[in-house]
């Protein structure tokens, strides 16, 4: 085993004693600030008749509220163009960001240069986690526009003193270029982008096994933790793949570590991670499938206290290798609580079949999977674009045969025309939900 290196070893290892202690007092610190002058969460609390200081222990967090993204939406068109969800003068706040807003309007959220850097101090974690040593030069192969994404690990980067080298605005043969000429050794990047480098690189005659590259950081997408994903892009990059999870609402909370190939650690020192039944709203016990709920200890200024991330996941039993005691989420996030469909009576998350249609199909093919209803019942079709005109028969059926033997469910496989599909160097689009929306949120 190579020796693992910590950010901060000391909070890294402590016993969960320790760490829920700490824990506590940052959540003080917290509502303290919170409460003397976030309008969004007085409101919040007064709805609800509790005082910030009813909160004696982390037993009791589960007094407070929880917070959906639909509340900081509707805060944000009723008091534009900010909201009310902000503890400090407007002045004060240095950093804009914005949700990628897919679905509705986009979310903005604020920074202040303190909260930017304890952002950036999460990364570190991360960085540390997934294996970057002093002397790594890290690439940075996407546009810095006003998405989170990324950002977030340039900080880190910057605060833990590697080099950065950013490459915004070029192609990807330029940033092949790039990696080549100044031998860069860590790549953060969404899976289906290190795909399309690979493909460029193919095209090209680079040989891509061949650089410098020894670690890709992935996410924006499952990659790493899924084993077809992570194996392919193994293969091609000859790099090691890693995870890191977050969303532009609370920040990167998970990565997963150099010792733990199907999970993601919590950073418990600066999130609070709870696990509840999405209908109940009551806490799961370990290793139970539930949604999962952060709140932030280190954005006081634009807090998410108790958000409802609408990701389900379990929380793994036991110690991990790597020595760190924060707990390790079992394959990640397992799932969008609103993705689930259910398919003749078998719960199908969209993540399992592209795991499966991942392992079979090669760099530069396509798919889609699209969840419908057919006569109120829902329904799956998996679509895909195959260049090797020889192999389409046979991906077709491996894919088939492989959910039959998994789920015991059989959906048709459809070979389209390339072209068919749209190609995207940020988040493929790859699975699309034609189902009327419902909602189950409870508030
Ligand atoms: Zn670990």
């Amino acid at each position: 085993m190579t020796k693992i290196e910590y950010f901060d070893q000391k909070v890294e290892t402590a016993s969960q004693d320790e760490l829920a202690m700490l824990q506590f007092q940052k959540l003080e610190a917290l509502l303290k600030k919170v409460s003397a002058s976030n309008s969004f969460y007085q409101n919040k609390f007064r709805s609800l008749g509790i005082t910030p200081a009813e909160i004696r222990s982390m037993d009791d967090l589960k007094k407070l509220p929880l917070t959906v993204k639909r509340e900081f939406e509707e805060d944000q068109e009723k008091h534009p163009p900010f909201g009310t969800n902000l503890t400090e003068p407007l002045e004060n706040y240095a950093q804009y960001r914005q949700t990628s807003g897919t679905t509705g309007k986009p979310l903005k959220f604020l920074d202040t240069r303190e909260s930017w850097d304890w952002r950036g101090k999460v990364a570190c974690y991360i960085l540390k986690g997934v294996g970057v040593k002093r002397g790594d030069r890290i690439l940075f192969p996407f546009n810095f526009g006003p998405y989170t994404a990324f950002w977030i690990t340039y900080e880190g980067t910057y605060q833990l003193g590697n080099l950065i080298i950013p490459t915004g605005g070029w192609t990807s043969l330029q940033r092949l270029q790039c990696i080549f000429e100044n031998q860069a050794t860590v790549i953060p990047t969404t899976p289906s982008y290190a795909l399309i480098l690979a493909d460029t690189a193919y095209e090209n005659q680079i040989d891509l096994a061949s650089s410098s590259v020894r670690i890709l950081m992935l996410t924006g997408e499952p990659g790493a933790l899924v084993p077809g994903i992570r194996e392919k892009l193994q293969r091609l990059w000859n790099a090691q793949c890693f995870d890191y999870i977050g969303m532009t609402e609370v920040g990167t909370w998970g990565f997963q570590c150099t010792e733990e190939p199907n999970g993601v650690h919590i950073i418990e020192s600066e999130f609070i991670a709870e696990v509840i039944d999405p209908d109940t709203g009551i806490h799961v016990h370990e290793g139970e499938v539930g949604e999962l709920v952060v709140t932030n200890l280190g954005r006081a200024c634009m807090p998410s206290i108790r958000y409802r991330t609408g990701d389900l996941v379990k929380v793994k039993k036991g110690s991990c290798p790597c020595g760190r005691t924060f707990r390790v989420l079992e394959a990640g996030v397992i799932g969008r609580k609103d993705e689930m469909v259910i398919v003749r009576g078998v719960n199908v998350f969209p993540n399992v079949l592209k795991n499966i249609v991942e392992s079979y199909v090669q760099a530069g093919d396509e798919y889609q999977i699209e969840a419908f209803k057919e006569k109120g019942i829902d329904e799956i079709a998996i679509k895909v674009e195959i260049k090797d005109e020889d192999k389409r028969e046979e991906i077709k059926r491996s894919v088939q045969d492989e959910i039959k033997r998994k789920l015991n469910l059989r959906i048709e496989v459809k070979v389209v025309p390339k072209g068919t599909l749209p190609k995207s160097d940020f988040k493929a689009k790859r699975f699309v939900d034609r189902r009327k929306a419902t909602s189950n949120t409870l508030i």
